[in-house]
């Protein structure tokens, strides 16, 4: 005779709640997963999946002008949004198919509604069928967050990443407030697929926490391609006007957009949920506090994902996932390691990066640095003005190559693979003895021999 109804209830049935309950239940665990929203949580229907296929599609324009340089006539390309956004949606649509599929199939009972904590043990839940009342010996809380929005006059007019995946109309004019990864990734769409593009960002530079370098390159490249960035400007309020919006700065000037996007972080969608009541911490953000099992401080509740702001990328999601399943039912308490994480910005051009920025690593002690700045060879002949950046950080004293970072073609591919050697604590001399691919762009990041000169050097 069970004590609770179920060994594992999880709430949120995104990336990291499906895979954990997925695995529970493969290992004969009695599992249900919560969900008031679609399965498959921001990552599939509102972040990672169609962020991606909108990148993929906005580069289509660039692509028929790099034709030309090949020979190729290419009639004047014609774009429908409205069509795009239908094929994203039943693209969308089948992914939550399968994601129905793998639960049903893995044994996962799915509730559609809003769960709760009533108590350490208990969930209510509030939904389409009505209410009911479960308990589960061990709760999972994977949430996910939501994007957060400054407190500004007329910021009801302003959409989210949410809001610009879906819009009817496409935008002649958007601005975009916010200078990271969902900023610069929604200018380069619009900006590749027609609009004016202006960026609003209350730093000097974009992409905050980024190598310099990488940054500046980066700005540089979006600036050609045409999108305006307004740096160290803050917003004062958002009026409407007779063409759409008016975006007003504390400086007295003002820009007019059709769109104005906020991208300015997201929180952690743990409010009301009963969760400080049932003795679980957060922090001031909402992120929930758990230790490096994801264990929070209520001793059956665990927590993984954005929910707890660790690190906001699906993967690692999936891999604190991993980890819990392991530590809960399969007897090996594994934490998850968080060093050497890679991650990609699908801006246009990408970038990717792995291990410490140069500013990072050079507080960490002496350090060699590699770049290497070339035109790809798909632009040699097409002659568009872009090129990529590629860099190595070396720990001087070990050898050991400590942060690798690119912008450009391929960016994201090239880096993933780089990331096992880093994560393996490969060596300069060891990148050196790898021979290249040729010709590609990777094998650059085996041939950089020459160090480049510290400020001062001459
Ligand atoms: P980020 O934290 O990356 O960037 C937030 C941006 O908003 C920063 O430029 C910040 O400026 C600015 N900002 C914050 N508050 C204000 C404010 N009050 N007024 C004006 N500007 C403000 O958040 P995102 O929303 O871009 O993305 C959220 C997270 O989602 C990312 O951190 C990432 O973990 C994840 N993500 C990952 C992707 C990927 O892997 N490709 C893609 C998209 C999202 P400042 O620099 O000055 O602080």
């Amino acid at each position: 005779m069970r004590q609770y109804d179920y060994d594992l209830i999880t709430i949120g049935a995104g990336s990291g709640g499906v895979r954990a309950s997925r695995r529970a239940a493969a290992l004969g665990k009695k599992v249900a997963i919560i969900e008031n929203m679609r399965v498959g949580g921001t990552c599939v229907m509102r972040g990672c999946v169609p962020k991606k296929l909108l990148v993929l599609g906005s580069h289509f324009g660039e692509d028929f002008e790099d034709a030309a340089g090949y020979g190729w006539t290419v009639a004047e390309p014609g774009f429908d949004w409205p069509k795009l956004i239908t094929a994203k949606n039943k693209e969308l649509d089948r992914l939550e198919h399968v994601y129905h599929r793998i639960l049903r199939d893995s044994g996962v009972e799915e509730i559609t509604g809003t769960g709760t904590l009533a108590d350490p043990h208990r969930v209510d839940v509030d939904g389409p069928d009505g209410k009911k009342s479960l308990t589960a010996e061990t709760i999972l809380i994977a949430t996910g967050g939501w994007p957060k929005m400054p407190d500004v006059p007329g910021i009801d007019h302003a959409i989210t990443s949410n809001e610009a995946l879906d819009l009817k109309a496409f935008p002649k004019r958007i601005a975009i407030v916010g200078g990271g990864y969902i900023a610069v990734e929604f200018a380069g769409i619009f900006n590749a697929f027609g609009a004016d593009v202006t960026m609003v960002i209350r730093a000097p530079q974009i992409l905050r926490g980024f190598d310099e370098a990488v940054r500046d390159v980066l700005a540089e490249e979006m600036e050609k391609k045409g999108i305006i960035i307004r740096r160290e400007c803050t917003v004062k309020s958002i009026e409407t006007c007779a063409g759409g919006f008016s975006l007003c700065f504390t400086g007295g000037d003002e820009i007019e957009a059709d769109q104005v996007m906020y991208a300015t972080g997201r929180a952690p969608n743990t409010r009301g949920l009963g969760l400080e009541a049932a003795g679980v911490l957060l922090d001031a953000n909402g992120a929930i506090q758990v230790d490096a099992f994801s264990r929070t401080a209520a001793a059956n509740i665990y927590a993984i994902g954005d929910a707890t702001e660790r690190m906001n990328l699906t993967p690692v999601a999936l891999a604190e996932a991993e980890a819990l399943v392991r530590t809960l039912y399969e007897g090996t308490p594994t934490a998850l390691d968080y060093t050497n994480i890679a991650t990609a910005v699908f801006s246009q051009p990408p970038v990717g990066t792995v291990g410490l920025s140069e500013e990072e690593a050079g507080a960490r002690g002496k350090v060699d640095v590699y770049i290497s700045r070339f035109t790809p060879m798909k632009y040699t002949l097409s002659g568009r003005d872009e090129k990529t950046l590629m860099k190595l950080i070396v720990d001087r004293g070990t050898g050991i190559v400590v942060g690798c970072h690119m912008v450009g073609l391929d960016a994201p591919e090239i880096i993933q693979g780089i990331a096992i050697a880093v994560k393996c604590g490969a060596t300069k001399a060891q990148f050196d003895a790898t021979i290249g691919i040729h010709p590609t762009a990777a094998e650059e990041f085996v041939t950089m021999r020459d160090i480049w000169p510290e400020p001062g050097d001459s």
